[in-house]
């Protein structure tokens, strides 16, 4: 009645009512009674609109949608509809009535935060078609009732324990937990191994007494285990009477590094001098023939990029060898006591066979001068689909010379190649063999998630270290969790392309949990499939029930009558037994259903189907939280990586603190919670979010849609805090309407938890999307998702209808490298080293008639701009990373790497045409959202102090902005008329506003 569509139109889809389709029928003879609920009802219609036009009141013959008054003895409200219109009784007389109306309209139909009745509705719809918790009880209670015995509810993972315990007799399953499908186990050859035996194979027996031996070779191995084999080595040597003139056993991961941080370094300064220039030489890593740069644009993610013309094509980048040094400046600048200036890196143009050449220059003389040929090998990106090209991963060799004569050379596969290479001959194969044959061959989109979890469960002898400048590391396990992720994802896409011309992108989650171990690689692969594939309860052997489909089942409120000072209200039912109405009742009244938490004013709820009343229930009333806590006593861990459970905590205690109202917006796949926290104005009675929405712009912060990119969650309680206790925002909630989401990829957020606990500054993005491996960013505005979490956005949209959208995100806080992907990220190239501390994107829409959306996002950019450039410490990271970025990266292939700095900032400014199935608010509905601002700061995976600078790099951007939406000028369309007893009203706040 109080919501958009019936009564309440929105002809400017601008999201707010602008027209009342609705007139009040008063009776000839009235008391003052009637008409005092009349004047209240009017005055709620005027308060959800912001345009009227004509008389509230029914003149003689209409014929319209009303509500009736009439005088009774009960007290209540009637729905009627009939050919499509309308009519709501509204019944009674003197005090009772009056109460009763103003009741409704205060509270009605509002629940709690957001929610309204709507949602109980929807929600409750859910729980009859066992979609829920709730309805999986009522119908296993029904049937208990019926036939007594031994029951098995393969039920939704959000039923709680106390739920379980209440039912005797049965046992409860998670449907959507895993169930092992197969699992394997590959041991393999540990390249240490090989290394040794190809030395007491082949090198060993010919030595002779004297004999100089000098050995080169490289493992992917960390430094203690090459030293240990160079140890053996030269035992092996010396018993044999020989000498071992020299050993050089660098590591075959990021090559180029490890020769200059172990080789070359150690040289110049054994020479002695401090050099003027270090001069570093790579060759361009381009296949024969080729000598053109091929850039191309990478200031944003491309997803889907299949080429499959080109068996020949490179994915590696020509900058491939520079790539591997990435981050040597710093160690040299570091163990010669140089200036970054004095580092030079440039292209290779000589003819040699070399990877790099390095000299040291002191003046015009060149005191020290090494070449080093790396070794790499080549490789399909993918077995299965060979025309999408080639990829080099690094690989060891071993070369031997006895009394200056070489006598061996050797590559040596790494262990990671043999790991890569089962996981593309073997695991990926058998996994798709797997659906195949769940699917008879014939796999759909609709049909993900095909199976529960596919294991990863790697561990393998490689270095693993924190290089020690700014977040880098030097790790081919945190790469190889990248590669293995993205090439398993990049896979099943390819698959459904092939198979199906569709883009299978939610086949379940990959998920690699990779050990550093040492010896010998083993790869353990487990695949889990879903225990059931949609909820149902089993008696014995049979099948009672299981999930239905949402059209099946109809709910709306008929009625709603005040009985001895409560409110009732009466649900009409189609679809579902009396029986399982029973049952869920009695199970309401009992407090045992997760749904009698939310219903508001009603007290007493009815079910009825066509022929009448089936039963009842008195509502439980929750218990109403004491508002009395501060927000300073609450252990907002702003120092440390907030897990899920950290978060709900935080939730709950937030739940007592005045000033904000903390509500659930959504339950994602696996039944976690997603809560909004709003900043609520202090107003009591009726708050209507139309005058509200009208009269001050909203904003939403929305933290951590991608769960690896951690720090903004953080971030969003660090702002609540301000903005709690800081003075220049004590007039906040009386100028904007300002939402927080502090998680909205709760599980993401759990799967992410857990891998940081071994690993805790890899970038792990398989954490990024949701439990089934999905990005669920298109899932925003889609009502039937089964990607439950994306809910949350999509219902905050409706409600604050918001001015600007700022999504905090987040990229690596060091070099993502993917050495069996063309060495960067396929479909990231762009993102392989961060570029600053903080930057931005801004989604603005080019079309003439919203053009003045685009100042407001300029505005924007500058007072972020100026925010952060007061923030020294800030400062000088964006400095320092943007002189990395320039270096090894921009200088070279500036297309692919672009870095346009706006006051020491780089933001991306990316257009598009309004479009109203855009994934971004401000191109889906430019007239509504003037500004979506996506921030990135280097968070991936950021922990401690680093963590919480990164936190307060948000925290600086999201203040800026709520600083100049405070400030900002609103234009409003005021006109009102009254003629001849018609009155013409309108107040709309004009979007965009002036900043
Ligand atoms: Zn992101």
């Amino acid at each position: 009645m109080f919501r958009t569509g019936i009564f309440l139109k929105d002809e400017d889809h601008d999201l707010l009512p602008d027209r009342l389709d609705v007139k009040l029928v008063l009776p000839e003879q009235m008391d003052e009674s009637i008409l005092t609920a009349a004047c209240n009802l009017a005055f709620r219609f005027g308060m959800e609109t912001t345009g009227y036009e004509g008389s509230i009141v029914a003149e003689e013959g209409y014929a319209g949608n009303a509500v009736v008054f009439e005088a009774a003895e009960q007290t209540e409200m009637v729905l009627e509809e009939r050919d499509g219109i309308v009519r709501v009784h509204l019944r009674g007389t003197g005090a009772e009535l009056e109460e009763f109306t103003a009741r409704i309209c205060e509270t009605f139909p509002q629940v709690n935060g957001m929610r309204a009745w709507r949602d109980v509705l929807l929600d409750m719809a859910d729980d009859f078609c066992m979609r829920n918790a709730d309805g999986q009880l009522a119908y296993l209670a029904a049937n208990k009732a019926e036939h007594p015995g031994q029951y098995e509810v393969y039920g939704t993972p959000e039923m709680t324990k106390e739920q379980q315990e209440h039912f005797s007799d049965t046992t409860f399953y998670n449907y959507k937990s895993g169930r092992k499908v197969y699992e394997k186990t590959y041991e393999l050859p540990w390249e240490v191994d090989t290394f040794e035996d190809i030395l007491k194979e082949e090198v060993y027996p010919q030595l002779k007494q004297g004999d100089q031996v000098r050995v080169a070779g490289a493992l992917s191995e960390d430094k203690k285990v090459r030293e240990l084999i160079c140890g053996k080595v030269k035992e092996a040597v010396e018993a044999k009477g020989a000498a071992l003139s020299g050993m050089e056993l660098i590591c075959a991961y990021k090559q180029g590094f490890s020769w200059i941080d172990e080789v070359v370094i150690p040289a110049v300064q054994a020479a002695g001098e401090k050099p003027d220039r270090i001069e570093i030489c790579f060759k361009p890593f381009l296949p024969e023939g080729q000598t053109e740069w091929l850039d191309e644009n990478g200031a944003t993610p491309s997803y889907y990029s299949f080429n499959e013309e080109d068996p020949e094509r490179w994915f590696d980048l020509p900058i491939r060898y520079l790539q591997e040094l990435y981050p040597i400046e710093d160690v040299l600048v570091e163990a010669l006591g140089i200036e970054r200036e004095q580092v030079v890196f440039a292209a290779y143009e000589g003819t040699e066979e070399l990877t790099y050449l390095c000299r040291a220059v002191k003046g015009e003389e060149t005191y020290y001068e090494a070449s080093y040929q790396a070794q790499a090998s080549e490789r399909t990106y993918m077995d299965e689909y060979p025309n999408m090209g080639k990829v080099h991963p690094s690989t060891g060799y071993i070369q031997v010379w006895i009394n200056g004569q070489e006598k061996l050379f050797r590559q040596i596969r790494t262990d990671l190649e043999e790991i890569w290479d089962i996981y593309q001959a073997e695991v990926l194969p058998d996994c798709k063999a797997y659906i195949e044959q769940k699917t008879g061959g014939a796999p759909q989109k609709e049909l993900q998630p095909f199976f529960h979890e596919l294991l990863l469960d790697v561990t393998a002898s490689e270095p693993d270290y924190r290089v020690g400048c700014r977040e880098d590391l030097i790790s081919p396990l945190d790469a190889l969790h990248e590669d293995m992720y993205f090439t398993g994802s990049d896979y099943f896409k390819n698959y459904g392309i092939k198979k199906i011309n569709e883009v299978l992108d939610a086949p379940g989650l990959i998920l690699p949990q990779i050990h550093s171990g040492e010896g010998r690689p083993v790869f353990k692969v487990t695949l889990f499939e879903q225990l059931k594939e949609k909820a149902c309860i089993l008696h014995g052997q049979d099948v009672v029930c299981e999930q239905k489909e949402r059209d099946s089942v109809e709910l709306k409120i008929s009625r709603l009558s005040y009985e001895k000072k409560k409110i009732a209200a009466t649900v009409q039912v189609s679809g579902v037994e009396p029986a399982v109405l029973k049952a869920y009742a009695a199970l309401l009244e009992q407090g045992v259903l997760a749904s009698g938490e939310q219903m508001g004013c009603v007290e007493v709820l009815r079910f009825a189907d066509a022929r009448g009343e089936i039963c009842e229930a008195k509502v439980p009333q929750p218990k109403k939280l004491a508002k009395e806590k501060q927000i300073t006593e609450i252990d907002l861990h702003e120092h440390e990586l907030i897990s899920y459970e950290m978060y709900r905590e935080i939730i709950e205690e937030l739940k007592q603190v005045p000033g904000i109202e903390v509500y659930r917006t959504a339950r994602s796949y696996t039944g976690r919670e997603l809560y909004a926290v709003w900043l609520k104005p202090e107003y009591t009675g009726c708050l209507s979010m139309t005058k509200r929405l009208t009269k001050y712009p909203s904003e939403i912060i929305n933290a951590r849609h991608h769960a690896n990119e951690v720090s903004s969650t953080n971030a969003a309680f660090i702002l609540l805090k301000k903005l709690l206790t800081e003075e220049c925002y004590r007039e906040l909630p009386d100028q904007l309407n300002l939402v927080l989401v502090p998680m909205e990829n709760v599980d993401g957020a759990a799967i992410h938890y857990e891998l940081q606990k071994e690993h805790p500054y890899w970038k792990f993005h398989v954490a990024r999307f949701n439990s089934l491996g999905k990005e669920f960013y298109r899932e925003h505005f889609q009502q039937d998702t089964i990607h439950s979490e994306a809910m949350g956005l999509t219902r905050l949209f409706e409600r604050y209808v918001p001015d600007m959208i700022v999504d905090n995100h987040g990229v690596p806080s060091h070099e993502w490298e993917q050495q069996f992907s063309g060495y960067t990220s396929p479909s990231y190239k762009g993102f392989w080293l961060p570029r600053s501390l903080l930057y931005g994107y801004f989604w603005y829409v080019t079309d003439p008639e919203y053009k003045e959306n685009y100042p407001v996002n300029k505005k924007m950019e500058d007072v972020i701009a100026d925010k952060i450039a007061e923030d020294e410490e800030m400062t000088r990271w964006n400095q320092e990373w943007s002189a990395q970025f320039e270096k090894y990266a921009h200088a070279w292939m500036p297309k692919l790497f672009p870095a346009d700095y706006y006051k020491n900032m780089i933001n991306y400014w990316i257009p598009f045409a309004a479009d109203p199935a855009h994934r971004y608010p401000s191109i889906r509905f430019p007239w509504i959202t003037t500004v979506a601002y996506t921030s990135e700061v280097a968070d991936e995976t950021a922990q401690g102090e680093y963590l919480n600078l990164c936190a307060r790099a948000h925290v600086a951007h999201d203040e800026a902005t709520i600083q100049m939406l405070m400030q900002a000028k609103q234009i409003y369309a005021c006109d009102c008329m009254c003629r001849e007893e018609r009155i013409f009203a309108r107040y709309v706040r004009q979007r965009p506003m002036i900043v």
